[in-house]
């Protein structure tokens, strides 16, 4: 692709994505790969939406300025990092969608097992510590997690993604966004339905059906801290392919009194039967 239709790619994004609200002000960037040496990106201090393609500049993968009027953007950092570590993504998109961000600040990643096409495209969406914009700490947060996952949220700030072109970058961001909402949604409804983790299997599966070229597999909920996989939360459903979960994590009273109702969530509940099994024995 020549570096011309580069920039005008890079105009567009930043266009929708202002457009989008997933940007105000000069908020967010985004890079691409020229070729094995060089990266094209957006330039600091100017609104996304309103971009031309002369205010790019062109870096090495050191970060140097290679060519361009402007400097390039404060997170620079942190997409160098992403190009470090994955040799296969050619675009990196940030922003600060409201939603995902939203999730972000309340420290809740989105890693729960509930809608089969982020499963089977993106897997979970992990969230990275929180760390200090535009300085060595961002790279650092983000470096944790990139191997494994095209998509993470970073704690009180905003989310990040990656793909092969910076389209299919931008379309992570998008995806990213829309599961928030629909998560916020069911959270508000009081409860969130998760596909078992037999159906997480076969969802995986279908990445290979559909050609999809995810970064790592994905994980049962075990292993919450292995950062090699894409982990989700998704219950055992013995025979089952949605289990019922309240929101909340806790144990919620609906009514006081001896008529009083208990709703634990699945994992609760399990725990109480193992529970009750170990003092039979
Ligand atoms: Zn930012």
């Amino acid at each position: 692709m020549s570096v011309e239709s580069l920039r005008a790619d890079i105009v567009e994004i930043g266009r929708r994505m202002y457009a989008r609200g997933y940007t105000a002000s000069n908020d967010g960037n985004i890079s691409v790969r020229v070729d094995s040496a060089r990266l094209l990106m957006t330039p600091k201090s100017v609104c996304k939406g309103f971009m031309t393609p002369d205010m790019m500049c062109i870096t090495d993968l050191e970060g140097r300025k290679l060519q361009g009027d402007r400097d390039p953007s404060s997170e620079m950092l942190m997409h160098l990092e992403v190009y470090r570590q994955r040799p296969d993504v050619q675009a990196v998109v940030h922003a600060h969608p409201p939603t995902a961000t939203g999730f972000a600040v309340a420290g809740i990643p989105l890693d729960r097992a509930v809608l089969a096409e982020v499963l089977t495209t993106l897997g979970s969406i992990p969230l990275a510590e929180y760390a200090t914009p535009s300085t060595a700490e961002l790279p650092e947060a983000v470096g944790k997690y990139i191997k494994a996952h095209d998509g993470m949220l970073l704690a009180n700030h905003g989310a990040l993604t990656v793909g092969g072109d910076l389209y299919s970058a931008y379309y992570k961001m998008e995806t990213i966004e829309h599961f928030a909402k629909i998560s916020l949604v069911a959270r508000m409804l009081g409860r969130e339905n998760l596909i078992s983790r037999e159906e997480v299997k076969r969802l995986q599966e279908l990445r290979g059906t559909y050609g999809i070229k995810a970064p790592a597999p994905i994980c049962a909920d075990e292993t919450l801290d292995d950062v090699s996989c894409q982990t989700v939360q998704a219950p055992q459903g013995d025979g089952a392919r949605l289990i019922p979960d309240v929101i909340g994590g806790a144990a919620r009273v609906e009514k006081t009194g001896d008529d009083a109702e208990i709703r634990l969530t699945y994992r609760e509940l399990s725990a109480l039967i193992e529970d009750a099994i170990r003092n039979l024995r």
